[in-house]
């Protein structure tokens, strides 16, 4: 069994990242800034944004953090949304989802200008990558997508499941999956919880890319021998030998398929730090794209 990496490979690209702005900022360019807006005070968005802003400063990108009140109107988010899009100090920005149930997520996602909207979830964007144009693209598929590349992991003829259909994760990934391209040319199967006869079709995955939510769903019956597993799922388990009182595990039985698997990768420490590192690429791509 092969590790996948995601620390790593996040470390790798982000040196890499770090070089080039350093060089596009020393040829006169601005430097790239990302903002974030929170909406309440959920702890685990507050810890995600702290981490977005920690890996801004690591390859000298510029941040800002936005803390909006939880009682804000939707009206009211909307507003902020159009300053940050008429900001020319910001070149790309996120809203930390998920938002407050009184919020309409779809009306905001589609308020964000297009060309800064580096979390690559408005339809212009995901529009543009269905036709395999240059897109800012979700940045978790993104990450999967850099995992697999950096990793040298056959993807052209391989049988690809992805098990959750989300519009962030699973649908995306499948698409990007598929499309012509580098990484991609795979036959892929997109299933859900209405599918039937869920662990024959898992069976077939020479690649098994899984994002339900669901802690330690997938168990050793239910993958074929050296197939590849990408755990997307980030999950709080109880665990009393711990001083928080939880451990994080993922929507695989890491200890249990481990072995039978040809690669894969652990949680925490495997797609979440791409995840960040590919909203931190898309930041820097918009800068470059708008400067033309
Ligand atoms: P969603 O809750 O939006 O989607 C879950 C999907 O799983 C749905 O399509 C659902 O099917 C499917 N599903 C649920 N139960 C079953 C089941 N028993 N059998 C088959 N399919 C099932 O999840 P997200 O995609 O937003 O997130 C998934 C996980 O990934 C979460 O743990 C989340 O925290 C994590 N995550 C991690 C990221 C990272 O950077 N590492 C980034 C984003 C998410 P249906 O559509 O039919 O309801």
């Amino acid at each position: 069994m092969s590790l996948i990496d995601g620390r790593k490979t996040a470390g790798i690209i982000k040196e890499q990242l770090k070089k080039d702005i350093e060089q596009w900022t020393n040829n006169g360019n601005k430097r790239p800034h990302l903002a974030a807006v929170l909406v309440g005070d959920n702890v685990a968005s507050r810890s995600y944004i702290k981490t977005k802003i920690k890996s801004c400063e690591e390859v000298g990108m510029v941040s800002s953090f936005f803390p909006l009140d939880a009682q804000i109107t939707e009206d009211q988010l909307l507003t902020e949304i159009q300053k940050l899009n008429n900001n020319d100090k910001i070149d790309g920005f996120i809203v930390q989802l998920p938002l407050p149930d009184h919020i309409d997520e779809h009306k905001i996602i589609q308020a964000i200008d297009p060309k800064k909207d580096v979390d690559g979830f408005h339809p212009v964007n995901l529009g543009k990558m269905m036709l395999g144009l240059p897109a800012l693209l979700p940045a978790t598929p993104y990450g999967i997508l850099e995992l697999l590349r950096h990793h040298d992991i056959e993807t052209s003829g391989k049988h690809c499941v992805v098990l959750g259909r989300s519009n962030i994760v699973g649908t995306p990934v499948s698409i990007l999956l598929s499309r012509k391209s580098d990484v991609g040319n795979c036959t892929v199967t997109l299933a859900h919880s209405r599918t039937k006869n869920l662990n024959e079709i898992t069976k077939l995955a020479d690649i098994l890319i899984v994002a339900l939510g669901k802690p330690e769903f997938v168990t050793p019956d239910m993958i074929k021998p050296n197939c590849v597993i990408i755990d997307v799922g980030i999950n709080r388990k109880d665990d009393a030998t711990r001083k928080r009182g939880y451990r994080l595990v993922g929507d695989v039985h890491y200890d249990d398929v481990v072995e039978k698997a040809s690669h894969i990768t652990p949680v925490p420490g495997g797609v979440g730090p791409m995840t960040v590192t590919c909203l931190l690429l898309n930041t820097f791509k918009t800068v470059q794209w708008n400067a033309k």
